[in-house]
């Protein structure tokens, strides 16, 4: 286990403009009510995926609120991480061949990791399958243990979420993105359901002028003079990205100047990568005007700006943060219709939600058409992110979860109320 040095502070000030007052008071009420205490986020890789995304925004408003917030890495070898992402792949439905030594290789990293939690932290939140029998090992390493998970468990193999299921029982409580995600087994724990967030103040998600974002995009290849769609995700057969090529090529005759921007990258414990981008190469071979992008991680930002239409065409999805970026950007998405893409995408706002590579050619040939529908549809997006999915709202859900368990002494703890206004008072004297 590592710990992530550095991860900074960021004030809430920066929100004022943003987002509504209510919102910003609780979360300095909910900081009085933690302080002093000591909290960690503990995840499988610092690089790389939606996790690693949120957690180095979200500690540093937890460093700017004034409560202690750490984020610890686990080590693993590359059985280990083999391991999980098939853990990860059997949660989310695919054929499941995990045996029990398999099993027991996620025990024994856990084990190891389990060693390293000196510290007696308040509370610890456990982001995923990868860290989830850390409890088990090291019980006492906190006085309440969240499991957060962040992928799509609304079908999993029964098997293996019977195993981890196991494990999460022995929490205090369970945080999902959805609610049809909290699968059974898990009675009488304390199930809270958080959708993700984004920063809107990371370089990605800075909106730039246009002129900029055109010069960046064809540093990358992209002839910024014609339209290009854009996917940005890791290679990861659930994120389809075959079937994006697909769609891609069915418009491609009707659209001669259409490019595809594939942007990817790996995550540290993801081993599936490589052979999924092999896959996306090979796919691409004999269909023009196909870039695929390694690697870029501030620099998203520009292509997911300047798209006429961006994809996130998953077949399964926790939430899909390549989605809200696109949207807080005012660009159109058109998503696979699962999991938490289904919060983001609906009827008339944001874009539109698909069950098919054909489906999909439909919907980018109408936007591409339809220029002022479009721009409707990313308007409400945007402004659909911004109430919904902008990191404060997160981190209130998650800060409201620990004051519960933190702070009951066997009663429910007193929830914030809003102060009453100057003019409430006066009247009520
Ligand atoms: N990402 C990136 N560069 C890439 C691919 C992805 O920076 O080439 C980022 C993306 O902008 C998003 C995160 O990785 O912030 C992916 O999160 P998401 O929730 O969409 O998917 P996950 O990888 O967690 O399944």
């Amino acid at each position: 286990m590592h710990k992530v040095e550095d991860a900074g502070l960021h004030s809430l000030f920066d929100y004022a403009d943003l987002l509504d007052h209510s919102l910003l008071e609780e979360l300095e009420w909910l900081a009085r009510q933690l302080k002093g205490m000591n909290i960690a986020h503990v995840n499988a890789t610092a690089r790389g995926g939606g996790v690693a995304e949120i957690l180095h925004s979200l500690l540093p408003l937890y460093h700017g609120l004034g409560i202690d917030a750490s984020w610890l890495v686990l080590r693993g070898d590359d059985p280990f991480f083999n391991v999980t992402k098939q853990m990860h792949n059997c949660l989310q439905g695919a054929v499941c061949g995990l045996t029990d030594a398999d099993w027991d290789t996620h025990a024994a990293w856990n084990k190891y990791n389990a060693e390293f939690l000196e510290s007696t932290y308040d509370a610890i939140i456990v982001h995923d399958p990868q860290p989830a029998a850390l409890r088990e090992f090291a019980p006492n390493a906190a006085r309440k243990w969240v499991w957060r998970s962040h992928i799509d468990t609304s079908a999993p193999d029964p098997a293996a979420w019977a195993r981890l299921s196991a494990l999460v029982h022995n929490f205090d409580a369970a945080v999902f993105s959805l609610p049809e995600f909290a699968g059974p087994g898990l009675n009488g724990l304390h199930i809270d359901v958080m959708p993700p967030a984004i920063d809107p103040f990371v370089p990605k998600n800075v909106i730039m002028p246009e002129h900029e974002a055109l010069a960046i995009v064809a540093r990358y290849g992209i002839d910024p003079q014609r339209p290009f769609i854009t996917q940005v995700s890791r290679f990861d057969p659930w994120k389809d990205p075959l079937g994006v090529i697909e769609c891609f090529r069915r418009l491609k005759p009707d659209y001669p100047e259409l490019q595809l921007a594939m942007l990817g990258n790996f995550a540290d414990d993801d081993p599936e990568g490589r052979v999924m981008y092999d896959k996306v190469v090979v796919a691409a071979q004999g269909t023009p005007d196909v870039h695929i992008i390694l690697g870029l991680t501030d620099l998203v930002g520009p292509f997911q700006q300047m798209s006429a239409v961006v994809l996130q065409k998953s077949l399964k999805e926790g939430f899909g943060l390549t989605a809200t970026e696109a949207l807080w950007k005012g660009t159109p998405v058109i998503a696979g219709n699962v999991g938490g893409l289904r919060l983001q995408v609906k009827d008339g706002v944001g874009g539109f939600l698909v069950d098919s590579v054909e489906e999909c050619a439909e919907r980018v040939d109408f936007l591409l058409n339809h220029n002022a529908e479009r721009e409707t549809l990313g308007a409400a997006g945007r402004d659909h992110v911004r109430k919904q999915f902008l990191l404060p709202r997160l981190l209130r859900d998650e800060m409201r979860l620990l004051h519960n368990l933190l702070n009951s002494n066997g009663h429910a703890a007193p929830d914030w109320r809003p102060a009453e206004s100057e003019a409430q008072r006066e009247l009520t004297g």
